[in-house]
């Protein structure tokens, strides 16, 4: 059942209507500086400030066990955020419509060289259209929304007349765990959206993700026995040559993969941290580097690395010093296959309409090369899972940035979604 029309044109003004509170909001989320390990006070201001707002609240920590024994937790590492999750849960008068999960996460990824920025990363500084900061588009904009999209609705004297749960989560930048446990909690229904920032499309399709590091050690020597040393940083250069050879071979594999149709490098592999060595006049004796790579969807990311260790063993068989001192691989995150939104789903139907609504567009898919918790409700709670939001720039760079006249719209088509998927009821 359609929205009549007074009841769209009353939702689309009262996102307008109440936009200036919900960027100040999206400048609160920003100035936490919640990377990972860190979210702590970012989860507690959420927790307080969703109570606030009328909701149950439930705050648990990550199960270790559980997330090892499922296939889609990803291991722990030192690293690895002790924060807990935060679900805010609506139950409305009576159960008409249809349930929802609402999801985001508020973990960021890092800043790198603060002189490389020139906005002051937590400083949410608004110019034009932009507001800047690390996390700001990816995804404290989306965070706002999830809020503010329900905020629309109570402005208006109205509420979901389903089951809403809006699920604050971290570790989505490095396992997926934070999204893992609330499905091992127990948490579903009937659909969930989650609005990263996919440039106003609707995520058909992502990849998924491994995580590892790669240690080489050897016998350390002055340089003038160079001969007699075994270099470990020359080593793990050779090592990331064979990977390079898994990364090529992969994306060779392309068309067997329709989602990727048209995507000329699916797979990416990135050497994300590399260290090693204690002094420059000694040969390395250790060297150590973090990999990122990703995986079609429909592969299991147990196998895939698998194939990765066998590939790496046999490439060091082959190297007179990789042979006598082989590099050990570690999984230290993301164990996190793809997944692929089925078209056709009445979910689908309805973000579309509400987007157009919003945009006076259509609405358009896309595949994504990156991980996205969506794949835990699409793979295991088995719900459509609509991953969608607001243009950004600059994401896990510098200067990244959200368009605040993007995220309006999506609020409002996120609003209008949610009044038709779930139904309305007065407060
Ligand atoms: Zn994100």
């Amino acid at each position: 059942m359609a929205l009549d029309a007074g009841l769209r044109a009353a939702i689309l003004q009262s996102v307008e209507d109440n936009f200036d509170r919900q960027v100040a909001y999206t400048q609160k989320l920003v100035s936490f500086a919640s990377q990972r390990g860190e979210e702590f006070t970012i989860q507690d201001f959420i927790h307080d400030d969703l109570k606030a707002r009328g909701m149950k609240m439930d705050r648990f920590d990550m199960d270790e066990a559980a997330l090892a024994a499922h296939e889609g937790g990803a291991p722990f590492s030192a690293t690895h955020s002790r924060a807990p999750i935060v679900v805010g849960i609506h139950h409305p008068k009576a159960e008409a419509g249809r349930s929802l999960i609402l999801q985001h996460h508020l973990d960021v990824v890092p800043v790198g060289p603060r002189d490389m920025w020139e906005h002051d990363p937590y400083g949410g500084a608004i110019i034009g259209d932009w507001m800047y900061g690390r996390g700001a588009g990816d995804m404290k904009a989306g965070a706002a929304a999830n809020v503010f999209a329900l905020e629309a609705l109570k402005r208006i004297g109205l509420q979901p007349a389903a089951t809403v749960y809006l699920q604050s989560v971290v570790e989505e930048e490095s396992t997926g765990n934070g999204a893992m446990q609330t499905f091992l909690r127990g948490y579903t229904a009937d659909a969930a959206l989650i609005p990263e920032p996919e440039h106003e499309k609707l995520v058909r399709a992502g990849l998924g993700v491994l995580w590892f590091s790669v240690e080489v050690r050897g016998i350390p020597v002055h340089v003038r026995e160079m001969g007699e040393g075994a270099n470990a940083i020359d080593a793990a250069y050779r090592l990331i040559g064979s990977l390079r050879e898994i990364e090529a071979k992969w994306n060779a594999e392309r068309d067997q993969h329709p989602e990727c149709a048209g995507e000329p490098h699916p797979i990416n592999l990135n050497v994300g941290i590399i260290e090693g060595g204690d002094w420059g006049s000694s040969v390395p004796a250790w060297c150590r580097f973090q990999v990122r790579v990703a995986i079609y969807p429909g592969q299991k990311a147990r196998e895939k690395f698998r194939e990765i260790a066998e590939h790496v063993a046999a490439f060091s068989r082959g190297d007179r010093f990789l042979a006598q001192n082989p590099p050990v691989l570690t999984q230290n995150g993301f164990n996190a296959e793809g997944y692929i939104l089925e078209p056709g789903s009445e979910a689908e139907t309805i973000l579309g309409a509400a987007h157009e609504a919003a945009f006076g567009a259509p609405l358009e898919t896309f595949m994504t090369a990156a991980y996205l918790d969506a794949r835990v409700y699409a793979l295991y709670n088995r719900i459509p899972t609509l991953c969608y939001g607001p243009v950004s720039k600059g994401i896990h760079g510098f200067d990244e940035a959200v368009s605040l006249s993007s995220v309006k719209r999506v609020t409002q088509a996120m609003a209008l979604f949610i009044a038709e998927w779930c139904g309305t009821e007065p407060i």
